[in-house]
C-alpha cells in the first residue's frame, strides 16, 4: 500500500513547477489531427519537461500531450527503450 502512496504523490513535486498550470489545459488534448504546435511550445519552456515525460512514459499515460511529446511519440520511446533493454540483456 506504501508503494501506490509513493507513486500517487511522486507527481505532485514537479507538478508544482510545471508551465501547463498557466495555460488553457485544452490546447493538450487536441482534437485527432489537431495542431499540438501551441502545447509543445508550452512544454519547451518548462522546468520539469523530464520529470513530466518520465512519469507519461512510466505510467503510458495515452491521451495527450506531456513533456512535449505526442502518444505516437511515446508509445516509440517506450518501444526504443524495451529493445535497449532487451538488448542489454542478451
Ligand atoms: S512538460 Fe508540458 S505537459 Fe509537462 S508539466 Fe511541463 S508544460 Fe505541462
Amino acid at each position: 500500500m506504501q508503494r501506490i502512496t509513493t507513486k500517487l504523490l511522486q507527481p505532485v513535486e514537479w507538478q508544482t513547477n510545471a508551465r501547463c498550470a498557466e495555460v488553457d489545459p485544452e490546447i493538450f488534448f487536441p482534437e485527432r489531427g489537431g495542431s499540438s504546435k501551441a502545447a509543445r511550445a508550452v512544454c519547451g519552456q518548462c522546468e520539469v519537461r523530464m520529470q513530466c515525460l518520465e512519469y507519461a512514459l512510466n505510467n503510458k499515460e495515452q491521451f495527450g500531450i506531456w513533456g512535449g511529446t505526442s502518444e505516437r511519440e511515446r508509445r516509440r520511446l517506450r518501444k526504443e527503450r524495451t529493445l535497449r533493454r532487451l538488448r542489454a540483456v542478451s
